[in-house]
């Protein structure tokens, strides 16, 4: 079993255990009264959702959009504004502790203490880059762990959230699908990652009440968010709701590998910004670097995105360009991708420099090819940039988040089988790739 905890490089400051979300949380309860791990379910089965598990003290209120808190407290006889207030304790303020909702019904108060908690993730470690990105670790129980990144801008921050432990689709470059899937996260644990960072950044900031942290969450952390549609819609939400964190719909982007019905789900159920992650002009590359492709190949993509921006708060897709070198960054491959995508779907791309890993085998494109690459969309008539690499020295780039999970569908040895049935071209010598 892998061990959760493993070593993490660069500037570690807080140890896995010295900094709970509440400068007065408990001892052993990291915002979470209750002991490691118990917000997972068991080892195959689906996370807990709303339900008590044994174990555990109660329904996770953390795992409810307000639709759904309004429910469960209607189960409890109690009137809608009560759900109302207890949910701007929890999102608003930060509050996991009942006894301290001070304008809460007592009776209220004692009703929760029996059968319902605030559970956020067991920290199990944080990492700060000199360049303001943290990226913390959490605990998802039964060995596994997720990560989260924030990455400070000069005007506002960015948080990038998990929504799996591992993911199945396998990409070729990706080091969380070279870990294989473990499991879905539950909302509350989606959630949990924004409640913890947000609430920590207020209080280490001296944030005025009402002042936020956080205005641009990015679902580009470990997972396939529309692999994991259920939990992730409420989460979502939660993230939308002026009683919760009242972002932005323009500023809460799903990103995904693709995944064609979903896509039109999302834009029936909670229209949010859309990334895509499209890495290849044409389906016979993509089938090799997005196996998802086998199933829902690029034309299908597309017309989806098409569909998608009828409801979508912005006029346009971003498009993820992995740029990988030989593989996808010649100027045919961009003249390609201009073909497929002109005066067909709205967009921009987003060029992101590859993230090394040993077991991809594959390098990231020298900076002046990503450059050429750049411009000749750009010159096309596409909005183009370059992703900024952030806390490089902390592996905190999205992409790179590798939290260890449990592989339970093997997906290490299938990518490694796959491996030589991609074609990489030759690097050409003094490209100055990575290696
Ligand atoms: N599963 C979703 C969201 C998580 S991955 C998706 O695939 O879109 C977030 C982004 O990081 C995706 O665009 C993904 O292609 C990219 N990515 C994954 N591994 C990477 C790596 N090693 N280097 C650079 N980008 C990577
Ligand atoms: Fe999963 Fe996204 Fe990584 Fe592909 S890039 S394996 S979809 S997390």
């Amino acid at each position: 079993m892998p061990s959760p905890a493993q070593p993490l490089r660069g500037s570690g400051s807080a140890g896995p255990s010295q900094e709970p979300p509440r400068g007065e949380a408990t001892a052993g309860s990291l915002g979470a009264p209750v002991p490691r791990g118990s917000g997972s379910a068991g080892p195959s089965q689906e996370p807990p959702r709303g339900e008590a598990t044994a174990g555990s003290l109660g329904v996770n209120l953390l795992d409810f959009d307000l639709e759904g808190l309004a429910a469960f407290c209607a189960g409890l006889g109690e009137k809608r504004f009560r759900a109302v207030q207890l949910y701007r304790w929890m999102h608003q303020k930060g509050e996991h502790d009942f006894g301290r909702m001070t304008d809460l019904a007592q009776s209220l108060r004692r009703k929760l203490a029996g059968v319902a908690e605030v559970r956020g993730l067991p920290v199990l470690s944080e990492h700060r880059s000199a360049d303001g990105t943290i990226k913390w670790l959490f605990d998802v129980g039964n060995g596994n762990a997720v990560e989260t990144v924030f990455i400070p801008e000069t005007d506002r921050g960015t948080l990038c959230v998990s929504s799996q432990a591992g993911c199945a689709v396998g990409c070729r470059f990706c080091s969380t699908g070279h870990q294989g899937f473990s499991r879905n996260l539950a909302t509350g644990e989606i959630v949990a990652q924004l409640w913890f960072a947000e609430h920590l950044l207020r209080r280490e900031r001296r944030l005025a009440p009402g002042e936020r942290a956080i205005d641009n969450v990015v679902m580009m952390g470990m997972g396939e968010p529309l692999q994991n549609y259920a939990a992730l819609v409420p989460a979502l939400r939660t993230m939308l709701d002026d009683h919760g964190y009242g972002l932005s719909r323009r500023r809460v982007t799903v990103s995904t590998s693709g995944v064609v019905p979903m896509i039109d789900r999302l834009r029936g159920d909670c229209p949010v910004a859309l990334a895509v992650s499209l890495h290849a002009p044409d389906d016979a590359l993509r089938d090799g670097l997005v196996p998802i492709n086998r199933k829902y190949p690029i034309a299908e993509l597309l017309d989806a995105c098409q569909r998608y921006l009828e409801a979508a708060p912005r006029d346009f897709i971003t498009f993820e360009y992995c740029m990988l070198d030989g593989v996808n960054d010649s100027d045919a491959q961009a003249d390609a991708l201009l073909q497929l995508v002109r005066g067909r779907v709205p967009c921009k791309f987003n060029l992101i420099p590859f993230n090394p890993f040993p077991a991809s085998g594959l390098r990231r494109s020298s900076a002046a090819r990503v450059a050429a690459f750049a411009a000749r969309l750009q010159d096309g008539g596409i909005v183009t940039t370059v992703r900024r690499t952030r806390g490089d020295d902390i592996d905190a780039a999205c992409g790179q988040l590798a939290g260890e999970v449990q592989d339970r569908t093997n997906a290490a040895q299938r990518l490694a089988q796959r491996r030589v049935a991609i074609p990489v071209r030759p690097a050409p010598s003094g490209s100055g790739a990575a290696a």
